[in-house]
Formats: structure tokens, C-alpha cells, sequence
């Protein structure tokens, strides 16, 4: 079942996962705090990601870039020329409308790449006015996304907070490459937060004006477009909205496996495959892939430097939005940072004796924050016959993965041995108020897959009992590390 976006806020704040910042001053448009339980589940998504990305692997590394560099690299990089959303702001009282974003609402058209000309056009076809005061809009103008700062002593240089990811990995590339001894194909990958003064913040954790990424940029050499990898997923289920049924102005979805994409040309086997592995990841953590569709840049949304760009979008309860984009960014980047900072990014492989600038083949780039609210939406059940809310969370992901409960207050000191005993390998609570109806309610609600009741049997045994099917089963205290280990990774 899923529930409206607010009700998800509303559930997060009650639970202790995330709270509006600073919520006792009212909050800040755009800007969470992640609670107690919420820190534990974005720690660990960003580890199995790490892990199945980075230390997993021997084509990607990681790296950890600061959050205010110099500002010649956005300057490189394009940010501070283009780095915008067009705003429409009411002629009377002020108010401020994101103008794709409110066009689209009004009208239903996808505005993705929209001139201005266009978004003007459509506000005055559609008589669109301001949703506060109902009076007229001025002309759509820019608005650049960066939030600047400055450094030093009043009256210091002028810089940005980071609005992405990305160019941390263009401007170390050669230092990268050079330490990790790294060949074309690899990757570089970064998790960190990334600042954008949106002008209209929406959708709780979905558009955030402060948030989390966790991104690759994977080079190649343009000569050698096959990927080594991609057999291994070929056969994942991919559901494809393409631009030509966008074009057309339908919904149509095209079901096929990744490697027919590849087979009829609508991808290539990099993309193919970098989509194929998200999914997977998200599958292997609980997800369920029907839920993912992938849609296809159309020609005018796409950068002009990138020759093909997909979204991966998960089906959320305000429509399908983007999660992940995999594009291609050619030698955009590399070639112009050469350019500002005069350096020679070239790579010189020994084995064909060619200088070449390598193709950033695909850059997926998948949002923390967003991640997150995928999770909670699939693990949420508000079960009628339990009479509570059920949180399905994979036990990898859960907050707490262990509750351990006296069965009378008697058995305080045996049940909390047990306790400091576990917590040595997994995040365990222990409680000990209310019934043990009302103790496994709680525990539902966070999430927590497993619940250990101490009671006063004399065999050496506790009670276990699944979050998902409510099955209990009596297990020796001295096996149940193992028994945990095997039930958690499946
Ligand atoms: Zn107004």
C-alpha cells in the first residue's frame, strides 16, 4: 500500500527517521535532519552501495571531495554560466514557481529542455497566474542554482557549495588515474552532498535544496566501446519508456530484456548495463524491479554535449520521478578543464602507443535522499491484522536488527547479559516496557527483523521471531550469532 508523501513525513517524523531541520524553529524549506533510526538506515544504504560498487569491484575507486573548492572549476565546468532553472515570479506579490516544474502541474506536458519563449507562451495560452494572489506572472527568468559563500575575512572571495558531485572527479583525474594505476575502462566514485537553491523545494526528501549522492564517473578509451561486464546482466528485465513513444505524446512501455535494448540500438551496452546493475542492487536489497521504469531522454531535453541519457524512475505515489540518471558526458568535462587550468589530461596507453582523452561513457549518479524514500515505500505496510505499520526493511538496511526483550522484569539481568553480548556484532535495543505484544508492534515499526524474547525456560534456549512472518522459533543462545549472520544476508 502506499501512502501520500506528506503521511511518509509525518510517519518519518513520528519514528525518529527524519525530521524537518531544526524543527523547533519552524523548520527550513528544503532541509532535513535525519534522526537517531533515520542515520542508521542512510549509513548503511551508503555502505552496500560502497561495497557493491567500490570494494567489490577492481575497475571503480572511491575518493571524497571537499564541498567548496575552487571556484575555476565551475567556471570550467560551465555551473556558473548555465547552471539554471527558469523562474516565474508574480508580478504582484513576489511569489516564486519553479517554471517547468509549475507549467507541467498546470498543464500535464512534459517541459523537460523548454525555451523560454515556450514556457512563456504556455503561461499566457493557458492563462496561468500566481497560485497565491491569482494576479499575473512577469516573464520567465533565470535563476542559477549555486548557493555562493565567501571565504576569508569579510569582503573575501567569492565561492559556491558544490552543486554536484561530479567535477571533484574531473579536476583530480589525472592525480586518480596516475595513484590507482588505474587503465581505461575504470570508474571513479564519489558519495557526498551536493547544494542547490531550488526554487521550489517539493516532495519531502525527493527535492531537497541540501542532499546526498553517491555518483561514478566511468571512463573509457573511445576507441573500445564494448563492456566487459555487461553479459553478466544481460538478461535483466528492463521496462523502457523511449523517446519516440514521448515524442508521440504516450505512456507506452516497451518490455524487453537488456540485452534486446542493446539488439535494436536504443542503448548501448555501457548504459545497458550500468541500468541493469542499479536495478539490480536496489533488487538485491529488497526492491521490487516492476516498480523501476527507465525512460529515455527525448533529442531536446538532452545536454549538448551528451549524446544519450536514461533515467532510471521508481513509481512513486506522485508519479514516476527520476532516481538515477546514466548519461553520456563524451569528453565534455576532461576537455574542458584541460582547457581553463592548461593541463594535459591525456592518457598514453603503452599497448597501442595513442595519446587520447578518455570518454566519460556513462556517469550514474543515484540520490541518497531519494534511495532512502524507495526503501521506506517499499518496506511501509500498514498491516490491518497485526494493527500496526509493518516496515518490510531488508535486515542490511534495518536501524536496529536485533530487540531483545525480558519476559518479565525478572529476567532484567539474564536478558540484558544477552544484549551485551549481541551487541558486539549487530545494532541491538533492548526493551522492556509495556507487553510483548506492544514490544513487537514497536519493533515492526522500525523495521526491526528480528525479536529475541528471554523467558524462563531452563534449555538454554530464546525465542526468535520474524518481523515478516511472525513465525517464532526456539534457538541455543550459543548459536545465534550464526543463526542471525545466516538469516541477514539471506
Ligand atoms: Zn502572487
Amino acid at each position: 500500500m502506499t501512502i501520500p508523501i506528506d503521511d511518509m513525513a509525518a510517519f518519518c517524523k513520528k519514528k525518529g527517521l527524519v525530521y524537518n531541520t531544526a524543527d523547533m524553529y519552524g523548520g527550513l524549506a528544503g532541509f532535513f535532519d535525519y534522526g537517531p533510526f533515520g542515520v542508521e538506515i542512510k549509513n548503511k544504504l551508503k555502505a552496500a552501495w560502497w561495497s557493491y560498487w567500490v570494494q567489490s569491484r577492481e575497475d571503480i575507486v572511491g575518493i571524497d571531495g571537499a564541498i567548496i573548492t575552487n571556484p575555476s572549476v565551475w567556471k570550467a565546468s560551465g555551473h556558473t554560466e548555465n547552471f539554471c532553472d527558469q523562474m516565474l515570479v508574480c508580478s504582484k506579490c513576489a511569489a516564486k514557481q519553479r517554471a517547468d516544474a509549475f507549467i507541467e502541474e498546470q498543464t500535464g506536458k512534459n517541459l523537460e529542455g523548454a525555451s523560454a519563449e515556450e514556457l512563456n507562451s504556455l503561461v499566457a495560452e493557458n492563462k496561468l497566474v500566481c497560485p497565491a494572489c491569482k494576479s499575473s506572472f512577469k516573464e520567465v527568468k533565470d535563476f542559477n542554482l549555486m548557493f555562493s559563500t565567501s571565504i576569508g575575512a569579510a569582503g573575501g572571495d567569492d565561492a559556491y557549495l558544490r552543486p554536484e558531485t561530479a567535477q571533484l572527479i574531473f579536476a583530480n583525474f589525472k592525480l586518480i588515474q596516475e595513484h590507482a594505476r588505474l587503465k581505461p575502462p575504470f570508474g571513479v566514485a564519489q558519495i557526498g552532498k551536493a547544494f542547490r537553491n531550488e526554487i521550489s523545494p517539493r516532495n519531502f526528501l525527493f527535492r531537497c535544496r541540501e542532499f546526498e549522492q553517491m555518483e561514478i564517473e566511468y571512463f573509457i578509451n573511445p576507441t573500445i566501446q564494448t563492456c566487459p561486464y555487461y553479459a553478466e546482466l544481460e538478461n535483466t528485465h528492463f521496462y523502457l519508456l523511449d523517446a519516440a513513444a514521448q515524442e508521440e505524446g504516450t505512456e507506452n512501455i516497451l518490455e524487453l530484456t537488456a540485452k534486446e535494448a542493446v539488439e535494436k540500438k536504443i542503448m548501448h551496452e555501457w548504459h545497458a548495463y550500468f541500468l541493469a546493475a542499479n536495478i539490480s542492487w536496489f533488487a538485491s536489497l529488497g526492491v521490487r524491479p516492476e516498480n523501476f521504469r527507465i525512460r529515455e531522454h527525448m533529442k531536446q531535453e538532452l545536454a549538448h554535449y551528451s549524446s544519450a541519457c536514461f533515467d532510471l524512475e521508481y513509481k512513486f505515489p506522485f508519479g514516476y520521478k527520476e532516481l538515477l540518471g546514466v548519461a553520456d558526458r563524451g569528453t565534455y568535462d576532461l576537455g574542458r578543464h584541460q582547457e581553463h587550468a592548461k593541463k594535459d589530461l591525456m592518457i598514453y596507453d603503452d599497448d597501442t602507443k595513442e595519446k587520447y582523452l578518455p570518454v566519460v561513457i556513462a556517469e550514474p549518479s543515484l540520490g541518497v535522499d531519494r534511495s532512502f524514500l524507495v526503501f521506506l515505500y517499499e518496506a511501509y505496510d500498514d498491516d490491518k491484522e497485526r494493527g500496526n505499520i509493518v516496515l518490510h526493511l531488508h535486515p542490511r538496511l534495518a536501524p536496529i536488527t536485533v530487540s531483545v526483550f525480558p519476559l518479565t522484569n525478572k529476567l532484567a539481568g539474564k536478558a540484558r547479559e544477552l544484549y551485551k553480548a549481541l551487541k558486539h556484532s549487530f545494532a541491538v535495543s533492548y526493551d522492556a516496557s509495556g507487553s510483548v505484544g506492544r514490544r513487537y508492534a514497536r519493533a515492526d515499526e522500525l523495521g526491526t527483523p528480528f525479536c529475541i524474547t528471554v523467558d524462563f525456560e531452563e534449555d538454554g534456549c530464546v525465542t526468535v521471531r520474524d518481523r515478516d512472518t511472525t513465525k517464532q522459533e526456539r534457538v541455543k543462545i550459543e548459536a545465534l550469532t550464526s543463526y542471525l549472520r545466516k538469516k541477514i544476508e539471506g
